[in-house]
């Protein structure tokens, strides 16, 4: 049986080994049992799933994730982790522990060599769970959503702040190239916000679970998608300039190519990026290509 990891548990575990959690690290674990079971029934992982875990730290998430899928690989930097790993998730043989840097580690490769079950046959779905550690969450999902093929669902608990940056819509303040890049490969699920209260070491802002449902097909039909993204990137990265000022330059067209593609798409010139949706930002690149 998976056990449970309370706030007692969690710092006892941690004082038997003389654990003393890395700030560096974004350590943050979660001592709220009913947390880790809405985090768990949110991936959705079943027992034909191959489930790749960022970061198990404790194993707060794993043991019980565990229980629930085929197999579970989980990915950890910290080799101060792994003897406490041993004891909370070593006894289930469908756990594989990596000590890798998650920005390092190869997951088209993992998951191609880990997707086989303990019964001998090839996993159904690969979905990601996670916990994210907050110093490199950016870089993580920007990593995720280059490999959008590789998984079914994300599910993943980031700062409350990062999860409406995903979620966000045009016209709101903190709509970007993380909403766009997200919303473009995947429907998003709100699940949950967490308060801080529940971590140990308590950290300074809340958190929230989204799970990313990997779309079949892109959210919008783009003739190239590099040049999508070049776009997106060029109207954000000088925001309060109007569009035909910060889309000029793009795979080096000049001001006029860009005020034509803007206005043959029926979009004003002098519109922000945050005012378009995916659907314009595509009309604009497949334009402009
Ligand atoms: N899953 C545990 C939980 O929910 O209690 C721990 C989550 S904690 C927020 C983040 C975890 O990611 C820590 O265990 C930390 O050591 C690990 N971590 C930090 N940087 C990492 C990296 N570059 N690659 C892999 N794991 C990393």
């Amino acid at each position: 049986m998976a056990q449970e990891f309370t706030r007692q548990q969690v710092a006892a575990l941690e004082k038997r080994y003389d654990f003393k959690t890395a700030k560096s690290l974004g350590q943050n674990f979660v001592t709220d049992p009913s947390v880790t079971e809405g985090i768990i029934e949110a991936a959705g992982a079943g027992p034909k799933d191959l489930v790749i875990e960022i970061g198990p730290g404790l194993g707060v998430i794993t043991s019980k994730a565990a229980a629930n899928c085929g197999r579970l690989v989980a990915i950890e930097i910290d080799k101060k982790l792994l003897p406490i790993l041993a004891e909370t998730v070593g006894w289930q043989p469908n756990v594989k522990i990596l000590n890798e840097d998650i920005l390092q580690a190869d997951l088209a490769k993992i998951v191609e060599e880990e997707s086989v079950l303990p019964d001998g046959s090839k996993a159904e779905n690969v979905r990601l769970i996670g916990n994210l550690p907050y110093y490199i969450t950016t870089p993580i999902l920007n990593k995720l959503m280059a490999l959008p093929d590789l998984f079914t669902s994300l599910t993943v608990m980031v700062q409350k702040e990062v999860a409406e940056k995903m979620m966000a819509a045009p016209g709101a303040k903190n709509y970007g190239p993380l909403s766009i890049h997200v919303q473009y490969f995947c429907e998003i699920e709100y699940i949950m916000d967490v308060p801080k209260e529940v971590f140990l070491p308590q950290p300074k802002v809340d958190s929230s679970v989204l799970t990313l449902h990997v779309r079949k097909e892109p959210a919008v039909q783009v003739a190239d998608e590099a040049l999508f993204f070049e776009t997106v990137k060029a109207g954000f990265s000088q925001r309060r300039k109007t569009l035909s000022n910060s889309l000029t330059g793009v795979r080096g067209k000049d001001r006029d190519t860009v005020v034509k593609a803007l206005e043959d798409t029926g979009i004003d010139p002098k519109r922000r990026a945050e005012t378009l949706s995916l659907q314009e930002f595509a009309d604009v690149a497949n334009r402009l290509a």
